[in-house]
């Protein structure tokens, strides 16, 4: 680090958990961002904030009207521009050292497996179940830890899933795919249909971002089960959530 980068993390090196070494080392990693919504907006501007050196954010939306209420990564200049692009653009604004790959297409399959091997951590900022599956399944597949958030109406929900821990379950141990909740599937998650409060995004993707930091740098403990926020009552809940040996992501390994 030179001493503008000395001066820029002053404020984290300070911190006897993270240091020098673990700035380093967050400027030695790299972060897969899928979603440049309204989770994927402060991750992005957070994660390049803080140091981290090198950023993937992937998605294929362009920016809509309906979205500047809450992602904050996009201004109204941005409308109808790539959201990967805009998302990029604003992050390389706040930290020019930052370096930032957008990926304008939908992320699945091949590129989805390939992108996910190449990260240290992987940040789920996706609206949708089958999406979450793809990268959940792509994550165990690598090796790569998942912080997975939710936002919709006034609560959301943090979860990390390690596949370096033998212990720690996976996306589709808490949500077994065809399953109450996941088999309305889609649309039962999106903010289009059921709204959301601009704030919570910022809540629920700030945590995403605090978790990848705290992995990449080596910083305090992982978040471990669910964490859930109840915005109306101002309230966290937390709950374990044990690996489920007929997991058909997980289970057979
Ligand atoms: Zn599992």
């Amino acid at each position: 680090m030179d001493d503008q980068a000395l001066l820029r993390y002053s404020r984290q090196i300070m911190l006897d958990p993270i240091d020098i070494d673990g700035q380093e080392r967050l400027l030695a990693g790299h972060a897969l961002v899928v979603g440049a919504g309204g989770l994927g907006s402060p991750v992005a501007l957070y994660l390049a904030a803080a140091g981290l050196g090198r950023l993937t954010l992937a998605d294929a939306d362009e920016v809509e009207l309906s979205n500047l209420q809450r992602q904050i990564a996009h201004a109204t200049v941005d409308l109808g521009r790539n959201k990967a692009e805009s998302a990029r653009e604003a992050a390389l604004a706040l930290n020019p050292d930052c370096a930032i790959r957008a990926l304008s297409d939908h992320l699945d399959g091949e590129a989805l497996a390939r992108a996910v091997a190449e990260a240290d951590v992987v940040l789920d900022c996706t609206d949708r179940f089958s999406s979450r599956y793809a990268i959940n399944a792509a994550c165990r597949v690598a090796g790569v830890p998942l912080i997975s958030g939710a936002a919709i109406r006034f609560s959301g929900q943090l979860a990390v899933f390690d596949p370096r821990d033998p212990d720690s379950p996976c996306y589709a141990c808490l949500y077994p795919p065809g399953g109450g909740e996941s088999e309305e599937g889609d649309e039962a998650l999106s903010c289009a249909e059921s709204g959301v409060v601009a704030p919570l995004v910022g809540l629920i993707g700030s945590f995403q971002a605090l978790e990848a930091i705290k992995l990449v740098s080596g910083a305090g403990t992982l978040h471990r089960g669910l964490s859930t926020f109840d915005g109306l009552v101002g309230q966290w809940r937390h709950f374990r959530v044990p690996r489920d040996p007929a997991c058909p992501v997980c289970g057979a390994e």
